[in-house]
């Protein structure tokens, strides 16, 4: 399962956001398996189409597609020197496919800040330095390997030295891996090297509740979101403790909760849908009167892979898609329907998936 990370300096938040993410979460009876770990969290990606797919169908049973968030709590200043939870901590990031770095940008004088003020752009150097030297250490190791065999004019090391020397020269510059525009054949290069500072970032600003209806005023969310445009990441402003409240409540509680501020979202699923298209997901749906049911795959899948995801037997006797798109479904008003105005397509194996289509997959056994 895809996975996002949370991380920040201590006292921001991350625990109030990753308390709010587990109460929000899917029964741990229907995802037995996210019981293992107590730092992964389990959340439904909102999807309002799944909801009109429901109510048109009227299935038996209805289930969203997921993602997990892990909580990774332990970075502090000299993590890259193994200080605090240091390697550990750096380690379990290098298994998430995306960060979520919370930053501190309520003030509070309850609530004591590691550094002593609220700073949030200090904050997120603090965290990416740490990031960069780990990075750094990597690099350095890995051109020791290489440098040799690149003297002995082999191809492949020297095309590798070639890109470790760039990244070794940015990291140096406080810039972070996935600033680096990379060509095709250095892509899967750069990707072998698992960095840390190469995965997706997203900032989640923690403001204060009474500024949730209209951050725009919040001067530290203003820097974070120009240091955040210069690196062309995404900033999710959330009140995290607000988030824990609302996670504790049904549907019905939760959207005349948001409307009293004005919001239709919740911050919590905000986060979700912008993880979700920073990591490159989309939805395709199935729609049977047994279930309705989404189901995320990456952009660019083809119908038999796309298939795969359900049971490797779909893929491995795939013969056809039967596929409608979302908004010919609700068009026509059912499957039926859309088939008498044509709108039904019989897609084959080379047939690239799109976000929203419904699918029946036609397979030999
Ligand atoms: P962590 O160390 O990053 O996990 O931070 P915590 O989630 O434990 O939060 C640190 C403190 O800040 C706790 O006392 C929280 O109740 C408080 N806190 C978290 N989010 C907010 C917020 O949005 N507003 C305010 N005022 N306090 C918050």
């Amino acid at each position: 399962a895809l996975t996002a990370g949370i991380v920040g300096l201590p006292n921001v938040g991350k625990s109030t956001l990753f308390n709010a993410i587990t109460k929000a979460g899917v029964e741990a009876a229907n995802y037995p398996f996210a019981t293992i770990d107590p730092n992964v969290g389990v959340v439904e990606v909102p999807d309002k189409r799944l909801n009109n797919i429901t109510q048109l169908v009227k299935p038996k049973k209805t289930v969203p597609t997921t993602i997990e968030f892990t909580d990774i709590a332990g970075i502090v200043k000299g993590a890259s020197k193994g200080e605090g939870l240091g390697n550990k901590f750096l380690s379990h990031i290098r298994q998430v496919d995306a960060i979520c770095h919370v930053v501190r940008c309520f003030d509070d004088g309850n609530i004591t800040h590691v550094s002593g003020k609220v700073d949030p752009i200090s904050d997120i150097e603090t965290i990416n330095l740490e990031l960069i030297f780990a990075d750094l250490e990597s690099i350095d190791k890995r051109i020791g390997r290489v440098a040799k065999l690149a003297k002995t004019k082999d191809k492949e090391a020297v095309a590798e030295l070639e890109v470790l020397e760039i990244l070794k020269e940015a990291l140096e510059n406080n810039q972070m891996a996935n600033a680096i525009e990379f060509s095709d054949e250095q892509e899967p290069i750069v990707k072998s090297l698992f960095l840390l500072t190469r995965k997706k970032m997203i900032y989640v600003a923690n403001i204060a509740e009474d500024e949730v209806s209209d951050p725009s005023n919040n001067p530290y969310l203003k820097q974070v979101e120009a240091l955040a445009a210069e690196q062309g990441a995404e900033v999710v402003p959330i009140c995290a403790q607000l988030e824990e409240e609302i996670a504790e409540l049904d549907d019905e509680e939760k959207s005349d909760f948001l409307a009293g501020y004005g919001l239709e979202e919740s911050g919590l699923d905000r986060l979700i849908q912008s993880v979700y298209s920073l990591l490159g997901l989309s939805t395709y749906f199935t729609a049977g009167e047994q279930e309705v049911r989404a189901w995320t795959f990456r952009n660019g899948t083809k119908a038999p892979q796309a298939a795969g995801i359900i049971h490797s037997d779909f893929e491995r006797g795939f013969i056809r898609a039967e596929t409608v798109s979302y908004e010919d479904l609700m068009t026509y008003g059912s499957m039926q329907a859309a088939k008498e105005a044509g709108r039904v397509r019989s897609e084959g194996k080379e047939y690239v998936v799109k976000d929203g289509d419904i699918m029946l997959f036609r397979f030999n056994v």
